[in-house]
């Protein structure tokens, strides 16, 4: 059989540049070692009729209107606005750390306009390089030494099970710090859940008369019977170059499911527990569907160095090890035969959205 471009991995980067390329006119076929598509994206509806998903909360947030009008394409997706509490000294704390956060740990009133001397004042009494030279630098630069400690020290550790002046001040831009009182954990104006889940969308995203989708197939299974002119591969960037320059990190996460006799288990989809237990957070899923079945699926994170690849590491070796594959990777983008997407083929720390949009750009690029 005879294709334009082979896909290597039916996640969401891999099944968005497989439309994308069909929509230019290719014929793509799309090989996906697991047996079913969707990735880590995965979702199901399980026997208590609960959307669950897989490989822990999923919620779909983006600034960019393209990447928006893209997924709407292939699915309809409901209001969900996502909020976190942190259980951090016996109680339910919002986070991110915003006005309300600091009122119940300090035990203080203060107005939305007093927050920034606050925090500033937090800062002043703290140690830290000043520009941040990591994750512990960049979170205490913007609150001081209390509220790392109560709430992001123990969890990047459990996290992550580095030191956190080991870890990249990069990390911390994902978690804002506000002034005002938003509970919300994303800002963005597009957010949302897919009605029928991920694993539904990602179908649609397939459903095209030029893909040709085969699962449980890996490239040795394929190499002798097909051939085709250009590759995108979406899986671990340093097992593309047999690992010479050195293994990457890849974290995992063991995710233990539970389905409880009770209609609500807590009071928001996601409980961090920075400081108690083994794992990271609860996930309790029908809150992203408002879901009013009579039991409840909650989902427990215990990270991990084993177990299917959910998170790059960034740490300054793992960095400076992907800056060795990546000259290579481009040079090979460059040479026009691959395309290197998504989370583990980038070795980035990506979003959903974000992924989507690399999707986009290096599509148009390498494929015009
Ligand atoms: N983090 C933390 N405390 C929290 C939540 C996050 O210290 O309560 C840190 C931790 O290092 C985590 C990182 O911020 O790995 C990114 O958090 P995010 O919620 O974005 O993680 P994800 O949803 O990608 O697992």
């Amino acid at each position: 059989m005879k294709y334009d471009v082979l896909v290597v991995g039916a996640g969401l980067a891999g099944s968005t540049a497989a439309r994308l390329l069909a929509e230019k006119g290719r014929k793509v076929l799309v090989i996906e070692q697991r047996q079913q598509v969707g990735g880590n994206c995965l979702d199901f509806t399980n026997e208590s009729g609960i959307m669950v998903h897989q490989y822990g909360p999923h919620i779909f947030h983006t600034n960019n209107k393209s990447v928006w009008d893209f997924v709407q394409r292939f699915s309809s997706f409901n209001h969900f606005q996502h909020t976190v509490l942190s259980f951090a000294e016996g109680r339910f704390i919002p986070f991110p750390i915003n006005r309300d956060t600091i009122c119940s740990v300090f035990g203080v009133t203060i107005s939305v306009s007093e927050v920034r001397g606050f925090l500033n004042a937090e800062v002043e009494k703290a140690t830290f390089n000043s520009p941040p030279k990591n994750f512990r630098d960049a979170v205490v630069a913007q609150v001081g030494e209390k509220l790392y400690d109560l709430f992001f020290k123990n969890y990047t550790i459990k996290q992550w099970e580095k030191d956190p002046e080991e870890l990249s001040a990069e990390i911390a831009s994902r978690i804002p710090v506000r002034e005002n009182r938003d509970p919300r954990y994303f800002t963005d104006k597009y957010q949302g859940i897919p009605e029928h889940g991920y694993t539904a969308m990602i179908n649609t995203i397939l459903a095209h008369p030029a893909i040709t989708v085969l699962c449980n197939t890996d490239y040795a299974s394929i190499k002798d019977d097909v051939q085709w002119k250009q590759t995108v591969y979406t899986g671990k960037l340093d097992t593309f170059f047999d690992k010479k320059y050195g293994e990457l990190e890849y974290r995992s996460v063991k995710f233990d499911f539970e389905t409880k006799n009770m209609e609500v288990f807590q009071p928001a989809a996601v409980v961090n527990y920075p400081n108690d237990y083994d794992f990271t957070r609860i996930t309790e899923f029908k809150h992203f569907t408002g879901g009013k079945q009579p039991m409840t699926t909650i989902c427990r994170e215990f990270p991990s160095a084993q177990g299917e690849p959910c998170y790059v590491v960034m740490s300054d070796d793992n960095l400076a090890k992907r800056e060795n594959y990546l000259t290579e990777s481009r040079r090979l983008e460059e040479s026009g035969e691959f395309t290197f997407i998504g989370r583990l083929a980038e070795y980035k720390y990506y979003n959903m959205d974000q992924v989507i949009e690399s999707v986009m750009n290096k599509i148009s690029l390498n494929f015009g």
